[in-house]
């Protein structure tokens, strides 16, 4: 038996019909943008491996630094001991997040660091004698798989089975051209009740919503009304952080401030699961308190993992160097190229941008995950060695920032061949 039947006897994957998938694709190396199989294929990964990977696979200062970490301190108890990667990482992701973020939680992934922010949310109220419980979204948001994250998120195929278990949520249109408004009229009612805790959002981007794009301005907007309105505000930064937008996170389009901020993917520059979920000084001290009671009872066995901390380390390194704002320059000014010629395709309905982030969406086959032109455009992508993952009709790029121009090229050429499929 070769890899991919040994694995497909006895492992589930993730978001996969495990009954009709096709047999996975087993990969053995990495380096750069480039992932090589058992078989010998050279495959460009288009996604980042689900938008995580920002420098590269198997970048050797990345792997230098884990190593390192691994023959000192590999973990320890993160309730009343602490260690050197943890604190130097908290320190320097609150010199670039957001004006005012200053305490650093962590956890393992996105997922987590939601959870931890909408408790931190609901719990502030309730420290602070003014409890509040409901939570305002976009309605096609994303924010992860567990039970709070999903409450969040849209009522989607993905989340049916488990409505009836999920909090009830005040969801708004997102702010997409010709819904600004709406949006914010929509805002402004909800912000009228006295029971909501916090907004949540993912600034700019939607991802998994398709790679919806919407304006600052209009978020800026719907923060003022948050603040105006004692609604705290949650910052989904988990695919938006550490440069994606051509910004170092896409708050910093804003004027107005998070008092919340959820990192994960790229803090690690995609080698090592970590999430991180930052707040300002006000909720911080809402927690402060001789009665026991008002602690903040969250945590997880692996809660700030040195080997975690040491690669969100070695990354912020990576983040800092010249070469990489380079990147994020040429690979924006490169997609911006794109557009231009990829909308003159027959059935190309729009193409959006924001930074590094590409996404073009067919003028037919539906948004839907399980549309029958999703895996014809994964399967096209595929047969031709590149890795893109579309959500629905809509196909993206999100690439490691040490793409080169060549791959790009060859990237834009299979999306390009693309429209014939539709
Ligand atoms: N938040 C956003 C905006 C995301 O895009 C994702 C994942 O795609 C998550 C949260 C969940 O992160 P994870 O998959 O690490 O649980």
């Amino acid at each position: 038996m070769n890899l991919a039947e040994r694995d497909n006897n006895i492992i589930w994957h993730p978001y996969t019909q495990m009954k009709t998938a096709a047999l996975p694709v087993p990969i053995v190396r990495g380096e750069g943008a480039l992932l090589f199989t058992e078989d010998g294929k050279t495959i460009i990964d288009a996604v980042s491996s689900w938008w995580v990977n920002l420098y590269g696979h198997a970048h050797p200062h990345i792997a230098r630094k884990v190593a390192e970490q691994l023959q000192t301190l590999e973990h320890v108890i993160f309730a009343g001991f602490t260690h050197p990667a943890a604190v130097t990482l908290a320190e320097n992701l609150l010199k670039v997040l957001p004006e005012g973020q200053n305490r650093v939680f962590y956890s393992d992934n996105g997922s987590t660091a939601v959870e931890v922010a909408l408790k931190m949310a609901i719990q502030y109220w309730d420290n602070t004698g003014n409890p509040k419980h409901k939570i305002v979204a976009f309605r096609d948001s994303y924010h992860g798989d567990t039970f709070g994250a999903m409450s969040v998120s849209s009522r989607s195929a993905f989340t049916a089975p488990f409505w009836s278990y999920l909090f009830d949520v005040e969801f708004i249109d997102v702010p997409v051209p010709g819904k600004e408004a709406q949006a914010v009229e929509q805002l402004q009612q909800i912000a009228q009740q006295q029971d909501i805790a916090a907004f949540i959002y993912e600034p700019l981007v939607l991802g998994t919503a398709g790679m919806v794009m919407y304006r600052p301005e209009v978020l800026d907007q719907l923060l003022s009304i948050c603040h105006a309105n004692n609604i705290l505000t949650i910052a989904d930064e988990v695919m938006t952080g550490f440069g994606r937008t051509g910004r170092t996170f896409a708050s910093h389009y804003l004027q107005q401030k998070p008092d919340i901020v959820c990192l994960s993917k790229g803090l690690t520059g995609g080698t090592m699961a970590l999430g991180v979920t930052t707040c300002n000084e006000q909720i911080y001290t809402a927690f402060l308190h001789d009665d026991k009671a008002k602690t903040f009872f969250h945590g997880h066995s692996y809660t700030a993992n040195p080997v975690a901390c040491a690669a969100g380390l070695a990354s912020f390194d990576l983040l800092q160097q010249e070469e990489t704002q380079q990147n994020i320059a040429r690979i924006t000014a490169q997609h911006a190229a794109f557009a231009q010629q990829v909308e003159q395709l027959p059935h190309v309905q729009e193409v959006r941008q924001q930074g590094t982030i590409i996404a073009i969406e067919f003028e037919a086959g539906g948004t839907s995950y399980f549309s029958s032109l999703r895996d014809k455009l994964y399967n096209f992508a595929l047969d031709k060695d590149v890795l893109l993952r579309p959500l629905g009709n809509i196909i993206y790029i999100i690439p490691p920032y040490c793409i080169t121009d060549q791959q790009l090229q060859q990237v834009y050429e299979v999306i390009t061949g693309m429209h014939d499929l539709v």
